[in-house]
């Protein structure tokens, strides 16, 4: 579970990227400082696993994570392999979304690479690059299918698909705007298009605006574009997220009150990163640990058991279900059961964000 972190240079990629990895990559005024593609795994905020932890008494609690890949370099000229484009690209492809950091602060001392602060212009440049990198791919992809398409009708229907992207590429539009029937979807997912993949985008505003980003002028331009595809927009102050990400968690519950804020930018990022991505969380939980597993939306109690054992999916013979709901509610695991709260699943159960589950297999 990967997401690639893009923008232009100085717009606070890094300073959020280190509040990511709590240390780590260089922060300073200078475009392309980041060389390397980092990555900095994160946990996923969940007050339901606090609260399985106290109430199991578990030694060990074990948190969903997700990656982030901090992807530097993208310039205007990138596509084309000017600044140190060309090899950034190929890494966005490997990730699954993409967080695009927007520059929504104004601060001279901080140079902005293309002379002025406009986050219309800003994101445009960034998308038009991955428009053309995917172009290229699409246009050879087309060269090709057209050749042999001639002797397999097979292919048909997938040249279709390619010229209809390679139109609206060649539109300047990214593929995500376009609609994709099922087959196409499946298509579609094979040639792993960078503008294909779904957009979080970071307004990076001053602290200043952190409780009141409505009024920011800059971030209702970002919500402007995001609206086009629905994307989402969560607004955060690279410099406070680092300063947060180093305290300890009852300094950091103090510094966000006093800054009037319920939770970090970044616990927001990290929480819409994995809403973006389709995944939710099923929990088991004993004394020995409580603990997350992350699955997609849509997956059934063998596949969901997969994940902590392949084992368990294959012996798989039923699952042991409750939901969050009524253990929170209750209090204990007993509790429910004493209530007929806990159900009995079987193979085609499709698992609920929450559940908590106990699995029974042969071995
Ligand atoms: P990158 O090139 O996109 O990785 O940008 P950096 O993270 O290196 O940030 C560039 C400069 O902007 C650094 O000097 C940061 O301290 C500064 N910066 C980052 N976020 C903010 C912010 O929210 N407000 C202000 N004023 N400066 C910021």
């Amino acid at each position: 579970m990967k997401l690639g972190i893009v923008g232009l240079p100085n717009v606070g990629k890094s300073t959020l990227f280190n509040a990511i990895t709590s240390a780590g990559a260089e922060s300073a005024n200078y475009p392309f400082c980041t060389i390397e593609p980092n990555v900095g795994v994160v946990s996923v905020p969940d007050k339901r696993l606090d609260f399985l932890t106290k109430m199991s008494n578990s030694g060990k609690t074990v948190p969903a994570v997700i990656e982030f890949f901090d992807i530097a370099g993208l310039v205007k000229g990138a596509s084309k392999g000017e600044g140190l484009g060309n090899k950034f690209l190929s890494h966005i492809r490997e990730v699954e979304a993409v967080v695009h950091v927007v520059r929504c602060f104004d601060d001279e001392n901080v140079i902005h690479v293309e002379s002025s602060v406009d986050p219309k212009r800003d994101i445009e440049i960034i998308e038009l690059e991955l428009i053309l990198a995917d172009l290229e791919v699409m246009s050879k992809r087309l060269e090709r299918l057209t050749k042999i398409a001639k002797n397999d009708k097979s292919l048909l229907p997938e040249l279709e698909l390619v010229k209809k992207i390679v139109e609206e590429l060649e539109n300047e539009k990214s593929a995500r705007y376009l609609e994709y029937t099922d087959e196409e979807m499946k298509l579609l997912k094979t040639f792993n298009l960078i503008t294909a993949k779904p957009v979080l985008y970071v307004a990076n505003v001053d602290e200043e605006y952190l409780d009141a980003p409505e009024t920011n002028k800059y971030v209702n331009i970002v919500k402007e574009h995001a609206s086009k595809d629905n994307s989402e927009v969560i607004v955060v102050c690279g410099k406070i997220e680092e300063e947060v990400s180093v305290l300890e968690d009852d300094e950091k519950q103090e510094f966000l009150q006093e800054l009037g804020l319920e939770e970090s930018g970044l616990d927001k990022l990290i929480r819409a990163s994995y809403h973006l991505l389709g995944l939710i969380s099923y929990f088991t939980t004993g004394p020995m640990e409580s603990r997350a597993w992350t699955i997609k939306k849509g997956t059934k109690a063998p596949q969901a058991a997969g994940k902590i054992h392949s084992d368990i999916e294959r012996g798989f013979i039923r699952a042991e279900v409750t939901s969050y709901k009524d253990v929170a509610e209750l209090g204990t695991m007993s509790a429910v059961k004493e209530k007929g709260l806990m159900r009995l699943e079987g193979k085609e159960y499709v698992m609920v964000d929450g559940d908590i589950v106990l699995f029974r297999f042969n071995v």
